[in-house]
């Protein structure tokens, strides 16, 4: 197919407004095209060359560049480019300009003298050559493209070069929607636009819209409809709906369900072919390369031969596992030195669906189904485990739970449909998932002196020694000590050195009187010492007793992501801060959450 007439149908579609016409025009221009066109014409409509996801370097040529690449191809001065794009705004439109006013001479001169035509432009050719200029590398690139991209100029007829100088430059300025290009390449194949749907979930289970249309020309929408998910393409993802009431929630899933842990991480679509794998973020890039950890788990941990699984890539501490905020994991995404930030801050991924395990497509299975999948497919370890979750039916659980999420560091919880008809809908937002979030937040501004009155052995390098404890509020009333946290983060090793020696004077085999405790340590404590603790934010805990029934019936008042700051020797457990002040710090705190944008 000749180039010009994509750059044609490009300049209709510039001065046309309605959607119907649109698809009209991409109809046409689709009928024109041969089936082994039909790909790159779709990427050409995109504005690009291949799929983000690829990770292969898109074109964006500098517009100085540009218009030393024009002024060889056209003999016309640079600054002569530059001051008729002022004149006119858009380089495209100024080098087509420039273009014509030289072909008008050249055109005089040629049919004078009798010269053949010079050949037209075909797509494949200036397909080809646009790859060229995406992926010169290195020393000597700069020539290439130069030289590359005046031939092309030189070639073009002036409507071509509008769109060849655009098309380099990053910008098309035809903003064609994919839902666009779906429709007119289900009328232009398929003679209807009823087959539209088809195309679709192919390309919600296959994101490469060049490759879908290639397979619906060549093989037939037959072919589209039986597609299944591919290893090393990725797949949209399924997307929740949000509300904040439990009983509405549990409601619209018929009055049962997974109720998982929300991470609070990064999406990660994890495909493994043999030991080959490739990470997809919630947009589809191509993240593999800022996980070389989370490569060595899936090799290790997916026991399949090719599966695609999904989960939540979560910072964690390497001493206490657990969960850190998502803050953390973008410091270690910001910073190039990915090996040391790999230890700084080492992260584990929580699994959550499994879409495709050796050959078998599970996204049309109900979600219990696609989680035994799952948890048949992953040898579960600290670093790769499956999403924590309950089976759940009623309101009250579905409250604990949600308390108990926030306050082990998650961001909420996500309440899942397990009914038959709960499959994985690729690229769908709807009730079948359901987010779950706070709607208000008390942060911590100040910190809070608590007393021990509990610790527990540490794992990995603190083996053996007492490395957390269990902290407690004071309530005056009854003159008691009500637990708020466990706290894990913050010390020091020699902190921790001197801290399994010390401890060794109050230790007790049995719960103090004047504690009062759910959670039971691995030693009990005299409850005697102070520490100073700050934290993100106060949160509700079924876990902790402190003021349990003041603010929420079923939870307790807690402290999210606490941190040790210091020993107070100087007060006794009397003068901890008590339950009481902790609730006027949670209410005074407390601010609505604005929606946070993830990566
Ligand atoms: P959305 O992804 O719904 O457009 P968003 O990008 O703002 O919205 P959130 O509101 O945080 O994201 O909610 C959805 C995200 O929660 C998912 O994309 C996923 O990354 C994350 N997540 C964490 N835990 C889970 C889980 N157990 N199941 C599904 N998603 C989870």
């Amino acid at each position: 197919m000749d180039f010009e007439i994509i750059a044609r149908t490009f300049d209709a579609l510039e001065k046309i407004s309605s959607r119907i016409a649109l698809t009209n025009a991409l109809v046409d221009l689709f009928k024109q095209t041969s089936k082994d066109e039909v790909k790159i014409v779709v990427y050409l409509i995109q504005g690009r060359l291949w799929p983000d996801w690829k990770g292969m370097p898109e074109i964006g040529v500098a517009e100085k560049l540009l218009i030393k690449a024009a002024s060889i191809a056209l003999n016309v001065k640079e600054e002569q480019i530059n001051k008729i794009y002022k004149e006119v705004g858009d380089l495209g439109k100024a080098i087509e300009q420039i273009k014509a006013s030289k072909d008008a001479t050249a055109g005089t001169l040629t049919s004078f003298l009798g010269v053949q035509k010079k050949e037209k432009l075909s797509v494949k050719k200036i397909y080809e050559s646009f790859v060229k200029i995406a992926t010169a590398e290195g020393e000597g690139s700069r020539d290439i493209k130069l030289r590359v991209l005046a031939g092309l100029l030189k070639d073009a007829q002036p409507i071509e070069a509008r769109f060849i100088v655009r098309f380099v430059e990053g910008r098309l300025r035809i903003n064609i929607g994919d839902a666009t290009v779906m429709d007119a390449l289900s009328i232009a194949f398929t003679g209807t636009d009823a087959n539209r749907p088809i195309i679709e979930r192919a390309y919600n289970l296959r994101a490469d819209l060049g490759d879908i249309a290639e397979i619906l020309v060549k093989d037939g929408i037959n072919a589209l409809q039986n597609i299944t998910p591919k290893v090393g393409i990725p797949i949209r993802p399924m997307l929740a709906e949000r509300h904040n009431d439990p009983k509405v929630m549990l409601e619209k899933v018929g009055g049962k369900a997974y109720v998982e842990y929300k991470y609070d991480g990064e999406r990660a679509q994890i495909h493994k072919s043999n030991d080959e794998i490739t990470i997809f973020s919630r947009r589809l890039e191509n993240i593999t390369h800022q996980y070389p950890d989370v490569v060595e788990y899936s090799r290790k941990y997916i026991k399949a031969n090719e599966a695609i699984v999904e989960g939540e890539i979560v910072a964690i501490d390497p001493d206490t596992r657990e969960l850190r905020p998502f803050q953390i994991l973008m410091t270690r995404k910001r910073k190039h030195d990915i090996t040391k930030m790999m230890k700084e801050v080492p992260v584990s991924v929580f699994l959550f669906d499994a879409i495709y395990v050796d050959g078998k497509d599970l996204t049309n299975f109900p979600l219990p189904e696609r989680r035994k999948y799952l948890e048949s497919v992953i040898a579960q370890s600290d670093d790769m485990q499956i999403a924590q979750y309950k089976y759940i039916d009623n309101a009250e659980d579905l409250e604990k739970m949600f308390y108990e999420a926030i306050s082990n560091g998650a961001e909420g919880v996500m309440i899942k449909s397990i009914s038959e008809k709960s499959i994985y809908q690729a690229g769908n937002r709807g009730w079948l998932w359901i987010k779950y979030k706070r709607d208000y937040r008390s942060e911590m501004s100040d910190s809070v002196d608590l007393v021990v009155v509990g610790a527990f052995y540490g794992k990995g390098k603190r083996a053996g020694k007492l490395s957390t404890i269990l902290v407690a509020g004071y309530d005056p009333d009854a003159d008691v000590f009500r637990t708020v946290c466990k706290v894990g983060t913050g010390f020091t090793d020699e902190e921790l050195d001197k801290m399994t020696e010390e401890f060794k004077g109050y230790i007790i085999d049995h719960k103090d009187p004047r504690v009062i405790s759910e959670i039971t340590p691995d030693v009990w404590l005299i409850p005697k010492k102070v520490v100073e603790v700050i934290g993100a934010e106060l949160t509700l805990s079924p876990l902790h007793t402190c003021a349990k029934g003041e603010i929420s019936k079923e939870a307790g008042l807690s402290i999210r992501f606490p941190r040790f700051i210091n020993w107070r020797p100087d007060k006794g457990p009397e003068d901890a801060t008590t339950c009481k002040e902790l609730v006027e710090m949670y209410r005074m705190q407390l601010k609505q959450v604005e929606e946070e944008q993830n990566p």
